[in-house]
């Protein structure tokens, strides 16, 4: 780590005072410097991480067009469009020919002091700390994009939800239970099993740690199978993701964090009318509409651990090793 000066102030936009940021995965992979399809580098060194945060506003620019004031607690959300093209005025930045992710293509929210345009930034709801808002905008509004977005999960459908333990994976399963699905989870091994069959509306965690795991699933599902699945492991259990799938079910990926080249049947895929869809971070509209679902339910991110910035390399091994259920987030201000 470094110091870095001042930012310089910008007339348009809003300064924000950084009280968190959540880690993501991707994060991860920035700082491994993984390279392939779809996978982000920083365009220049040094760098700042952080896709997304929470803080406090203190400036707000001469002609910033925003009623944000000094005082007001925002979210950064992690998508940065043109702006003015189709997608970005329907709310769909995440589509943008220009989207970029703060902290991972420019320089992102892992720091004291940040100048915004007001357009990355929502206000806080009440029931919310600015720690637990910091997890909020990159998992949250990618699993809204998932499960109802993309997803288009209908009343009293089965959704699994593949790795679950996850920031993004334990949004959908919040977001999925209070949409009245029954929700089925897998994780490796038994040591997270118990935190994840714990969280409210799960009714079954099955253990993916050796393949196959999907005549499980279709033994807990009556031998139907489920209609929505939440992807992000990739390689290693796209086929037994499949294999879960009823017939028409739908597969929703937002990553392949265990790699990116499955062995699949393009049989079993059409044969019984499924589907898999992308559906990375979603746009500013998932975002807002994540968050309004928040402010009603009430619902919280799941917190698995906060850390100080200090202890940023410790938060990068916990994501790394897989050890946590929730989100990880780093506390800065
Ligand atoms: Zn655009």
């Amino acid at each position: 780590m470094a110091r870095i000066p001042e930012p310089a102030p910008d007339a348009t936009g809003v300064l924000v005072q950084v009280a968190g940021s959540g880690l993501n995965r991707l994060d991860v992979f920035v700082r491994q410097g993984l390279t392939g399809p779809g996978v982000r580098t920083p365009r220049s060194l040094p760098h700042v991480m952080g896709a997304e945060g929470a803080g406090e506003v203190l400036e707000v620019g001469p002609q910033a067009d925003t009623d944000l004031r000094p005082g007001d607690r925002v979210m950064v959300f992690s998508g940065l469009g043109c702006g003015h093209c189709r997608y970005c005025r329907r709310g769909q930045s995440s589509r943008c020919a220009q989207y970029a992710i703060l902290g991972e293509d420019v320089w992102g929210v892992q720091r004291e002091h940040i100048w915004l345009h007001p357009q990355s930034l929502l206000r806080v709801p009440d029931h919310l700390s600015l720690i637990e808002a910091a997890a909020v905008p990159t998992a949250y509004t990618t699993a809204w994009s998932m499960v109802q977005t993309a997803g288009r999960l209908r009343l009293g459908e089965r959704v699994l939800v593949v790795g679950a333990s996850g920031g993004v994976a334990v949004a959908a399963i919040q977001i999925a239970a209070r949409a009245g699905a029954e929700v089925l989870a897998t994780t490796r091994g038994g040591a997270k099993a118990g935190r994840i069959a714990a969280l409210p509306g799960v009714q079954d965690v099955i253990d993916s740690s050796d393949p196959g795991w999907h005549l499980e699933v279709l033994r807990a599902t009556g031998g139907e199978g489920v209609d929505l699945i939440i992807e992000a492991v990739g390689a290693p259990t796209w086929r037994d993701s499949i294999q879960s799938l009823a017939t028409g079910g739908r597969m929703l990926l937002c990553g392949a964090t265990g790699g990116d080249n499955p062995n699949i049947s393009i049989r079993e895929i059409y044969q019984s009318h499924r589907q898999i869809i992308g559906a990375p971070l979603g746009g500013w509209s998932d975002f807002t509409e994540v968050v309004r679902f928040l402010e009603l339910s009430q619902e919280r991110p799941l917190i698995h651990q906060v850390l100080p910035m200090e202890q940023v390399a410790d938060a990068h091994e916990i994501m790394e090793d897989a050890r946590h259920v929730g989100k990880v987030v780093i506390s800065i201000c």
